[in-house]
């Protein structure tokens, strides 16, 4: 869905359905782990944040049953627990959190403005993006009805809970080999649940799962349900769908890992900053310094490699840093 749409008409006149304009001087939209990183060093910077919490507030992790990587907690931690401790350590330094999505931008000069829920405008002296990525889906009912039941969408988030059971990751392109390769280090057999004759990752990453002892991969096969009384228990698999090949079987597996690729939460920002071809924020190397000056990226939106709480945290860190040096210079 594209949400982008002009602050002007055409003649120029007007941004309808705006009801407010408030000026603030740092914006930081999103509220997983880089939203609220950006807004704990922002705050203690005394650049007065003022953060947004998006559609889904404490991001992809409020939708992840343990952590248990992220550095800190020798215990492990709830998904929500964590954001919620966020949140808080980010009000504690007078960062003010509010419910809204962006629904358009304008960064074609100073200040930087977003509008929110398509009313409110903020004019900002610098903006952090941090608005994450979704994990695509294929649209079954009986993910939602075993989400967090068996149905992940990250193997380095839920592996572990999957140690010596058998599972399956969807998807041929590079994370989902990463994931398989990653599972197959601790399952005793994962299978690549693959809908086409060929794999679209690289060819190191197709090599590492070919050759993978307890990795199988079913080819031109796709999950039409999943069945289970208290989880996940199986998979009903159809294979050479469409043809008149067509066969319909069960796999027995504990849990099913999604890999059918990523979507970055950039289309409000994509007339201004620059993106790769799936949309992933570009930042000037070795910085979180988009090609617009006063406008940072953190988080998910701009990192298609790792994709992790604790390195969304670090880039919400160098964001917050980003900009206050930025607005320094300024003055
Ligand atoms: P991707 O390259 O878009 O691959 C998605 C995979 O999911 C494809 O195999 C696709 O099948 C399959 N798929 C999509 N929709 C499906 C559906 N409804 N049912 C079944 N299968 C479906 O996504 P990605 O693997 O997340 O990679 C995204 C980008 O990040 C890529 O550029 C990748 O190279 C990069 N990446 C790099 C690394 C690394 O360098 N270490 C690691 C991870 C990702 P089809 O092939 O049939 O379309």
């Amino acid at each position: 869905m594209q949400l982008f749409k002009p602050l002007e008409t055409e003649k120029g006149e007007d941004k309808s359905g705006v009801t407010t304009t408030e000026k603030v001087r740092c914006l930081i939209i999103g509220s997983g782990p880089a939203g609220y990183t950006a807004a704990i060093y922002a705050a203690r910077a005394n650049l007065k944040p003022v953060l947004y919490t998006g559609l889904q507030q404490g991001g992809q992790l409020m939708i992840t049953t343990d952590v248990e990587n992220f550095p800190g907690y020798p215990d492990g931690v709830t998904g929500p627990q964590m954001m919620e401790d966020l949140k808080k350590q980010a009000e504690r330094f007078g960062t003010e959190i509010r419910i809204g999505i962006a629904t358009a931008s304008d960064f074609s000069g100073t200040p930087l403005k977003v509008i929110f829920d398509d009313q409110v405008e903020i004019a900002a002296e610098v903006v952090i993006i941090a608005t994450g990525a979704t994990a695509k889906y294929l649209g079954l009912p009986a993910e939602k009805k075993y989400s967090g039941m068996g149905v992940s969408g990250c193997a380095t988030c839920d592996g572990f809970f999957y140690r010596g059971k058998d599972v399956a990751v969807v998807g041929g392109g590079d994370t989902a080999c990463e994931e398989a390769s990653y599972l197959a280090g601790l399952c005793r057999k994962v299978y690549m649940i693959v809908r086409r004759d060929v794999l679209r990752a690289s060819k190191p990453m197709q090599h590492r799962v070919m050759t993978a002892p307890n990795i199988e991969i079913l080819w031109q096969t796709q999950v039409t349900d999943l069945f289970g009384t208290n989880g996940v228990e199986g998979a009903v698999l159809v294979r050479h769908k469409d043809t008149p090949e067509e066969e319909t079987f069960n796999l027995k597996i504990d849990g099913l890992f999604l890999a059918v690729g990523h979507s970055p939460n950039s289309d409000v920002f994509k007339p201004w900053v620059e993106t790769d071809e799936t949309g992933y924020i570009i930042t000037r190397p070795g910085s979180t310094c988009t090609r617009v000056p006063g406008v940072f990226a953190a988080g998910d939106v701009m990192d298609n490699v790792y994709r992790q709480a604790v390195t969304a945290a670090g880039s919400g860190c160098k964001a917050a840093i980003d900009a206050e040096r930025y607005l320094a210079k300024m003055l």
